[in-house]
């Protein structure tokens, strides 16, 4: 038996309190624990539970909520038990740009418990992890991650319609493109632009990710975020904080992991959503990587101009160091060939960076993110 703090009901506050029923039950009673909070009683109850046991709870309040808590808090931590973590894994194998050393630990999560409970249980260690999707944004160096590498495969998807809008809930590992088209399936617009963007929901979200005119910040209601401290949290698209290619996530101005992204699309034309979507993937295909790498875009445009035609401009097309090279139609866009470095990778961003600031005075940033050692 389980007993937690009581509440006056008819007796006036100091009749009888908390202390004296745990003398009383003691008197009477040889299998008693006591929790002074819901919160202790939950974890109590995760310790000593066996499979095949039954809880009951008795209450006037609202203690019947610590079967369901414990019960929460137990399947969070089977669920990161299941895990295998691989050791000195090539980030290389991953990673969209085919480059980055080994990682300590890497780890396939492939659902929100378990991406829940295995970043609670690094945060609680203070240990050092890093949450990412496609790869298909971020270089890391060859010296690889000193840490675990969480890849968030989670792939959860809801439907709601609300009135002419229909409210979608998604779980941040779900592959950009893969939601694109559950959208056009449900014959929603909005969400064609992102045809062909490799890459994860979450990684989407994070960099308010935009082609075509559209962008994540325009049709984002909301996110489930796991901060720092382990606590889900829900921010508005307001409270992230969108600029270009940017959200104050990726600005560093607060940390967490993005669990999941609502959006409301209204119901469009069928025909139109397929067309949009065809055309966008035509256009894509123009960038034909053979099965080489890429990260996409690598430096933010500069205010009122295009990093790619001051690329151009300076004659860096199909500039090549080791194995990568500024592509031969596109001057923002690298692709990588098989045995590529970072540090080639890197090499080649400073010295396009250097012919722009040589030639034009611009200071390009890079849009990718840059893991260095
Ligand atoms: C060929 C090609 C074309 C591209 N075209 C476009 C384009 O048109 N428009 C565009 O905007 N981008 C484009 N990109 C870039 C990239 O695909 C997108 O930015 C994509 O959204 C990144 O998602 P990801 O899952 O790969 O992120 P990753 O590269 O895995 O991660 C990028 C950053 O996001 C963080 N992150 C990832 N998931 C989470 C999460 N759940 N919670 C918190 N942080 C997270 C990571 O820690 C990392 O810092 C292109 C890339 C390629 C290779």
């Amino acid at each position: 038996m389980l007993v937690t703090d009581i509440y006056a009901s008819r007796e006036k506050p100091g009749d009888f309190g908390f202390a004296d029923l745990k003398k009383a039950m003691l008197e009477n009673y040889q299998n008693v624990q006591f929790a002074d909070t819901h919160a202790d009683a939950a974890a109590t109850l995760k310790t000593s539970l066996q499979p095949g046991d039954v809880v009951v709870t008795l209450s006037a309040g609202d203690a019947n909520k610590i079967g369901i808590q414990a019960l929460e808090e137990m399947k969070l931590a089977t669920a990161a038990e299941t895990l295998t973590i691989l050791k000195d894994e090539p980030i290389s194998k991953y990673s969209f740009a085919m480059c980055g050393g080994p990682a300590n630990e890497l780890v396939i999560v492939e659902s929100t418990e378990s991406l829940v409970s295995l970043i609670r249980a690094r945060q609680a260690e203070q240990a050092s992890f890093k949450v990412v999707g496609g790869l298909s944004n971020i270089l890391f160096s060859d010296l690889g991650f000193d840490g675990l590498i969480i890849i968030n495969r989670t792939h959860d998807l809801s439907f709601e319609k609300k009135g002419d809008l229909t409210r979608i809930e998604v779980s941040s590992g779900m592959k950009l493109d893969a939601f694109v088209h559950a959208c056009a399936d449900q014959i929603l617009t909005g969400m064609e632009w992102a045809a062909r963007i490799p890459g994860t929901v979450g990684g989407a979200i994070y960099g308010n990710a935009g082609a075509y005119g559209g962008e994540i910040a325009k049709v984002l209601q909301s996110v489930k975020l796991l901060n720092s401290d382990g606590e889900i949290v829900t921010l508005t698209a307001d409270e992230m904080g969108f600029g270009y290619r940017s959200s104050q996530l990726k600005r560093g101005e607060f940390g967490g992991t993005i669990l999941s992204g609502t959006f409301e699309l209204a119901t469009g034309d069928e025909h139109l959503i397929h067309e949009k979507m065809e055309e966008i993937e035509e256009k894509r295909k123009k960038f034909n990587f053979k099965g080489n790498g890429s990260l996409g875009s690598v430096f933010r445009n500069p205010e009122g101009d295009y990093a790619g035609r001051l690329i151009t401009a300076c004659g860096y097309r199909g500039r090549r160091i080791g194995n990568v090279q500024v592509l031969d139609q596109h001057g923002n866009i690298f692709i990588t060939y098989p045995g590529v470095k970072s540090s080639e990778f890197a090499a080649l961003i400073q010295e396009v960076r250097e012919a722009v600031k040589q030639q034009f005075g611009i200071d390009l940033t890079t849009e990718i993110e840059i893991l260095s050692d």
